[in-house]
């Protein structure tokens, strides 16, 4: 078995496989199953990770923590006082978590993994995903891009020498969309495209927006539960469209006699209409990503779907419009991600049973400084954009611009450093800058490097070639990575956190699943949920093992059976 494992590290879910007997193996739970939500919740000294923590969202919204993918990198925390958390310490709990698991099923704890980023993301975001391995005891060894390794999962299953395919992946926060071509061994990112704040939640957001409107509901009145509700009750309807033509959405707020319940009918047809500014945004997408490597639709001779969100019969329809044909099947859009990053890791260990596959990548942004341009004689304006690595080059690469002073008086140059594609760097992402002095010489040139490797990690290189002054910068946007002093006292911060003993998990889970429903039932279904609850918990103080595992299997059933609708 290969010692390296794979981990998609998802805004909703994540995952963990490993490479085993020549195959990619995902790692179950302690619920038993492979998707563990990227939710954490603290509870007294505990702290909760997965699916009890995600249903604490409802029941305990101000101690609960999800969609912090979107905030890696960033100096937002989560959480106040001791327990005041960055984006990254809550990933490094998932992750730990996931490593609990693996540990149990694999005999050892993995030390060393592959993580996957959306293709998307920043280099700050990067690093930040990097900090979070090593927080949670990992040597990180490589980053790959979730579309790259989705396709490398669909290519080594399915056969797809001499074919292009195109991977679309739209979890719960992220698009991400990559082109790749496989021949002879060799897989071929073509040019890679996204958005960092589109998925699930946006269409969830959608119907949120429309359902108060609507109703006239002051939302932002509403307290923190039952705004979470009725997000998860927007996210129930959209999933109920998944299999079904029409849902109904119900949500009762306010409080004693001002508590009233709203409801509304949704079908397709509806969903479509409301959704079509984000179907816009996703065709958008997909389009820029086929222009970048000058293809035509219909030269894609596979479409991979990944992520949960693709299961909306909206996207799909739109997808299978736009090429003209069904997307592969076989493909499980939760799972290909991990098992790309499971092949990705047994690559990296070079295991024997997996015969060498070349991977190449692209960044996916370009990445230039910023400079002023001569607008008239002698009359300089600054903040245009120099760019100097391209969108969709081949990683690694390095690139080398040389830029000048604009006056004589000038005794240092700030190189500033940007990624994005307008003109203008004021509409770009800033990264950082360098300073360098320039020296008196004549020769008052500086050379600007670029590295990006292949984690999508970019180095700046500065030197005056006149005086021999060098500056290096591995980019640290606005002193937001963290070091390796934030990364050991991180580790000794999560450290103390405890989590619960595996016994435990699955009942806790279990009765945070069934607080949940309680508080989002009424009536008769609610009272009998409580007293669901209450057996369970008499049960529970009685400590007996088998009686425990037995009432907490019926519970589950009945949840399950409350869920489908079948009410007592
Ligand atoms: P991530 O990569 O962000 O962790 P996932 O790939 O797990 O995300 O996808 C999560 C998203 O998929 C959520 O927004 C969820 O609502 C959506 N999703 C999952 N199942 C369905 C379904 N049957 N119908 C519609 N959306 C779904
Ligand atoms: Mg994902």
């Amino acid at each position: 078995m290969s010692s390296i494992i794979g981990i998609d590290l998802g805004t909703t879910n994540s995952l963990i496989a490993a490479w085993h007997n020549g195959e990619s193996r995902l790692i179950t739970n302690a619920a038993g199953s492979y998707l563990t939500p990227s939710a954490v919740s603290f509870d007294n000294d505990h702290v909760l990770i997965g699916e009890a923590a995600a249903n604490r969202v409802i029941t305990h919204p101000a101690e609960t923590f999800s969609y912090f993918k979107r905030d890696m990198g960033t100096p937002k925390r989560f959480g106040n006082g001791r327990k005041a958390l960055r984006a990254e310490d809550l990933s490094a709990l998932v992750i730990r978590q996931l490593l609990d698991d693996a540990e149990l099923v694999l005999g050892t704890r993995p030390s060393e993994a592959v993580i996957s980023v959306p293709a998307y993301f920043s280099d700050a975001q990067r690093h930040a995903t990097r900090a979070a391995g090593q927080i949670a005891g990992l040597t990180v060894e490589r980053l790959i891009n979730e579309p790259t390794a989705a396709a490398m999962a669909h290519g080594l299953h399915e056969n797809a020498d001499g074919r292009t395919i195109v991977v679309i992946d739209l979890g719960g926060g992220t698009l991400d969309v990559s082109v790749v071509e496989c021949f002879d061994g060799v897989m071929e990112v073509h040019a890679s495209a996204g958005d960092n704040n589109l998925g699930g939640r946006d269409f969830d957001e959608l119907l949120r927006a429309w359902f108060v409107k609507t109703h006239s509901i002051d939302y932002i009145g509403l307290e923190l539960s039952a705004r979470n509700r009725l997000v998860r009750a927007c996210q129930q309807a959209r999933h109920d469209l998944s299999s079904s033509h029409n849902t109904e959405l119900t949500i009762t707020a306010g409080k004693g006699r001002r508590q009233k319940t709203y409801t509304s009918a949704l079908d397709r047809a509806h969903f479509e209409k409301l959704a079509a500014p984000l179907l816009n945004r996703l065709q958008i997408v997909v389009e820029r990503a086929i222009r970048d490597c000058r293809l035509s639709l219909q030269a894609i001779d596979d479409i991979v779907l990944v992520g949960g969100a693709t299961r909306m019969p909206v996207v799909r329809n739109l997808i299978g419009r736009m090429f003209r044909r069904l997307p592969a099947a076989n493909v499980d859009p939760d799972q290909i991600v991990a098992r790309g990053a499971a092949i990705q890791a047994a690559l990296k260990a070079r295991d024997s049973s997996l015969e060498d596959v070349v991977l190449t990548d692209v960044s996916p942004y370009t990445l230039g400084i910023g400079i002023a341009r001569e607008t008239d004689r002698d009359q300089w304006s600054e903040g245009f954009y120099l760019p100097i690595i391209e969108r969709n080059s081949r990683v690694p690469v390095s690139r080398m611009d040389t830029v000048h002073p604009i006056s004589e008086l000038q005794k240092t140059v700030t190189v500033p450093i940007f990624q994005g594609e307008s003109r203008l760097v004021k509409n770009n992402i800033r990264l950082g800058e360098i300073e360098v002095p320039v020296g008196k010489g004549d020769d008052r040139s500086v050379q600007v490097r670029f590295t990006y490797d292949i984690n999508g990690i970019l180095e700046v290189d500065v030197e005056v070639p006149g005086t021999g002054e060098h500056r290096n910068l591995v980019i640290n946007s606005s002193g937001k990575m963290l070091s390796e002093e934030d990364i050991r006292k991180s580790l000794q911060s999560i450290s103390h956190l405890k989590v619960l003993p595996r016994e435990t998990i699955q009942n806790v889970t279990t009765l945070s699943r069934a607080e949940r429903m309680y508080e989002e039932a009424l009536g008769e279904e609610r009272s009998y949920i409580g007293e669901l609850i209450a057996r369970f918990e008499r049960i529970l103080d009685g400590q007996d093992p088998e009686q425990i595992d037995a009432a907490r299997a019926e519970l589950a059933q009945l949840l399950d059976d409350l869920d489908q609708g079948r009410f007592r």
